[in-house]
């Protein structure tokens, strides 16, 4: 039997993660976290039987604890329950499945608690990936990925030394405006940048995959995960989304992971890791599928990609800059408050008027996030 706590629960990792679950009877959720989807939590929590669960305002915290008042299950709220769940003594490994920055405190703590991360939460590795990696090495915890992409990666590693990859070849769809101008992205609306062509993901994820931002975002993963130097991270557009991404090693020979988009197999790789699991769900027919393409990214257009390659060249603090710049640019263009092409531009702002930290703390990090928003507020109050 072995034990999950999963942080994000209700979103798309989570609720795919809990599929995973139901189809393998010798997992068991002691703890579940979520932003505000009350609702969904107690369906999960009458289905799953955690011993804990997390929300993140006090008052869906209450809301929950009445509406569970006859089963046996503590209910917490805010960071303080992010934390309590992420060292809680029976869980064996962390999901996270959270977005956004505010993953780095639980995934430390449960990393200092001994605990194997299953991790989705790709912002926390793209700030905090020079406190984490050491901190895995020195407890002993595996952080397996979940993205698609870098599960890949470790999938055609298969346990090789770092030494021996020439490569890594990053697959990226290209999202919906693949092959556009910057002149015809100007007017993107909302509801045009939350259609992916292959995947379905959380709101936040699918504008970062539109603008590259998100392979940007894995460029910086990639690096942290696996000890490959920027240089030796390629991006190829891939927009059938079959190849999820690729090892080239010191002899030529390449290594590549394909099959059907659908996250469950990542997920299920990195929480049964070494082992595989049959799965249910449509396999990839390659007569079906006739042919693969490939593209050099456009990055003049997308700058998002080109900006995470000079944020992580800068080190220190500018990848959090570039990260909390984007978070809070994407809200603000979800939220309707900036147009499309202003999310790059904001991030671009945001790094060139920052001074990189070397080597920053949490703190510095947090307070570098803070720092970035109060930025980018003031400018859109202009
Ligand atoms: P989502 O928006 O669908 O879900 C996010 C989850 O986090 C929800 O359960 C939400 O309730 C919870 N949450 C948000 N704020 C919270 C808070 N303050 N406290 C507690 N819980 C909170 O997002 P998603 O698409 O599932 O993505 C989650 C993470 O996984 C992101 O870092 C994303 O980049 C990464 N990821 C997602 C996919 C995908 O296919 N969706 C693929 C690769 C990586
Ligand atoms: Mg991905």
């Amino acid at each position: 039997m072995k034990k999950i706590a999963i942080l994000g629960s209700t979103g798309s990792i989570g609720t795919q993660t809990l599929d995973v679950v139901r189809n393998n009877p010798d997992l068991t959720v002691v703890a579940l976290a979520a932003g505000s989807s009350v609702e969904k939590m107690e369906g999960q929590i009458r289905e799953f039987r955690p011993q804990v669960a997390c929300m993140w305002t006090e008052e869906a915290a209450a809301d929950l604890r009445s509406r569970v008042a006859d089963l046996p299950v503590k209910i917490v709220a805010g960071m303080e329950g992010l934390l309590e769940i992420a060292v809680l003594p029976d869980a064996q490994v962390l999901v996270t499945a959270i977005v956004g920055m505010i993953g780095i405190r639980p995934t430390i703590a449960a990393i200092e608690a001994g605990k194997d991360i299953a991790l989705a939460n790709k912002e926390t590795l793209v700030t905090a990936g020079h406190i984490i990696m050491p901190l895995a090495k020195k407890h002993g915890v595996s952080i397996l990925p979940v993205d698609s992409e870098h599960s890949a990666i470790f999938q055609s590693l298969n346990g090789e030394p770092a030494d021996k990859i020439a490569k890594i070849w990053l697959t990226a769809s290209g999202g919906p405006f693949r092959g556009r101008t910057s002149k015809e992205l100007a007017h993107i609306q909302v509801e045009d940048a939350l259609k992916h062509p292959n995947w379905s993901m959380g709101r936040k994820i699918t504008i970062d995959s539109s603008t590259l931002v998100n392979k940007g975002l894995e460029v910086i993963e990639a690096k942290w995960l696996f000890g490959v130097d920027l240089d030796r991270i390629r991006v190829v557009v891939h927009p059938q989304s079959v190849i999820h991404s690729m090892v080239e090693y010191v002899d030529g020979a390449i290594m590549a992971q394909l099959g059907t988009p659908d996250m469950r197999l990542p997920i299920q790789y990195a929480l049964f890791y070494p082992d595989r699991r049959p799965m249910g769900g449509k396999k990839l027919d390659f007569f079906e599928l006739g042919q693969m393409t490939f593209e050099k990214p456009d990055t003049d257009t997308f700058a998002g990609l080109k900006l995470a390659y000079q944020a992580a060249t800068v080190g220190g603090s500018m990848p959090t800059v570039y990260n909390a710049a984007n978070e809070k640019a994407v809200a603000l263009f979800l939220n309707r408050r900036i147009s499309y092409l202003e999310i790059p531009e904001l991030i671009a702002g945001a790094m060139e008027q920052h001074k990189a930290i070397d080597n920053p703390g949490v703190d510095e990090i947090l307070q570098t996030e803070t720092a970035v928003y109060e930025y980018i507020e003031g400018k859109v109050n202009d």
